[in-house]
């Protein structure tokens, strides 16, 4: 079945607001397994629209508009909807009564003329009722298509398409569709789909798309069969093929676990206490870290050492290092780890040291030079990494690399 969202609004197309909506239903509607090949966004221009409906109805079974469904001059969807696919506008006693209450419970509110526009609906149309506004949602079904109108506003929308719409569409589409998630780490992009060449080109069901993240890349795996069982027997084989060839890359299965929360599941595994000595993530990866519930079973304290004289001062690390080779050396990185477990007593410690720019690079230390040092069962492990990218892409990728290298 495909589907095409349709975005209302001169806003929109002047940039004055940025499409949340269609990323939002982008989302539900692949997790339906709908296919969608068009999103369209188009201004409150009566001629426009329509046409934009006509072409949309042609090569989608279904279409979901979003915005244009108030109660001013400009908001058109409806009419213009109804016009194209042949429907006369009535009113809809049962949404006009809840217009009235609705004002009634909005003190605040002023109910004025255009508002009972907002009761008059194509005849026939399924209307869906809108708590927390006073547009409602609409269906109109004609020839095995369906015209799915929603409101703009994200707090209307969002209840309303889950409450109402995903249900709905969950029975136009018979399939059940099931899909697993594998996150990978350490690992770039082009070199997760070199490893999958094989298994992407030959995919029909299940389907594997990739997503890259900071640092990460997150493989998901969907299937769609006639029944739960038989698409999560789809999965299961392609899944445990994809860990095998990532092996230690891969950090999760779970859609909602992150790098952070398996980092910390492992070290409570292990029940070991982690600190943090950073210089140019400066608490980011401390944050990261205490981000997850219940990470104070596993980190107790950190440092946030920027200059050199504070990284003498909580981390020891010594004058003649500094001197020699520089904050950002491997040495530094090095003492920086080992300081950070004797000055706290915990069985583990990330350091990060690097130039995150945009000045202070050099020919022998360019911008994007970190490293980072893990120190773990008495032994120290320093990594050196050339990132690209702005100041806080460099950052942010260090801490990715900081939090990969601890639960290795
Ligand atoms: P209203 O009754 O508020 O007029 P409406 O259904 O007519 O609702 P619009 O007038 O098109 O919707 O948009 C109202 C508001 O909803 C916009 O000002 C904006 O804040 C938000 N909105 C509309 N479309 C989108 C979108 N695609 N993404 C995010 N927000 C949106
Ligand atoms: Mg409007």
């Amino acid at each position: 079945m495909v589907v095409e969202l349709i975005s209302v609004g001169t806003e929109l197309l002047l940039g004055n607001i940025v499409n949340t909506n269609t990323q939002f239903l982008a989302e539900k509607c692949a997790l339906l397994g709908l296919t969608m090949y068009h999103q369209v966004t188009v201004g409150d221009n009566h001629d426009r629209l329509a046409e934009v409906i006509r072409t949309a109805l042609k090569r989608s079974d279904v279409i979901i508009l979003t915005g244009g469904l108030g109660p001013t001059e400009d908001d058109l969807t409806k009419e213009v909807c109804a016009e194209v696919m042949g429907f006369p506008l009535v009113e809809d006693k049962h949404t006009r009564e809840r217009i009235e209450e609705y004002f009634r419970n909005n003190i605040y509110k002023v109910i004025s003329d255009n508002n009972w526009k907002q009761a008059i609906v194509p005849a026939g149309c399924i209307v869906l009722d809108n708590d927390n506004g006073t547009a409602p949602g609409l269906i109109l079904e004609k020839y095995g298509k369906s015209a799915i109108l929603l409101p703009g506003p994200p707090n209307e929308l969002y209840p309303l398409f889950m409450n109402q719409v995903y249900p709905y569409l969950q029975k136009l589409q018979p399939e059940v569709i099931r899909s697993q998630m594998v996150k990978v780490c350490g690992i770039g992009e082009s070199q997760v789909e070199d490893k999958l060449l094989d298994l992407i080109d030959k995919q029909q069901n299940p389907t594997i798309a990739t997503y890259a993240k900071t640092g990460e890349v997150h493989i998901r795996v969907t299937a769609k069969a006639a029944t739960e069982e038989e698409a999560k027997k789809l999965v299961k084989p392609v899944v445990k093929e994809i860990k095998n060839r990532f092996g230690d890359c891969v950090y999760s299965t779970k859609e909602e676990e992150t790098l952070e929360q398996a980092v910390v599941k492992l070290l409570k595994k292990y029940e070991l206490t982690v600190t943090t000595a950073e210089s140019c993530t400066g608490g980011l990866l401390a944050g990261r870290i205490i981000n997850v519930p219940g990470a104070s079973e596993v980190y107790n304290e950190g440092f946030i050492t920027y200059s050199n004289k504070a990284k003498r001062k909580y981390l020891d690390v010594s004058k003649s290092t500094l001197k020699k080779y520089g904050a950002v050396s491997e040495q530094t990185a090095r003492e920086m780890a080992t300081g950070g477990v004797f000055a706290t007593d915990s069985d583990a410690c990330v350091a990060v040291t690097g130039l995150a720019g945009p000045d202070g690079g050099s020919e022998e230390k360019p911008v994007g030079l970190v490293y980072i040092a893990t120190y773990m069962k008495d032994k120290v492990n320093v990594q050196k990494y050339q990132f690209k990218g702005n100041r806080a892409k460099i950052r942010e990728q260090a801490v990715v690399k900081g939090l990969d290298l601890l639960r290795r």
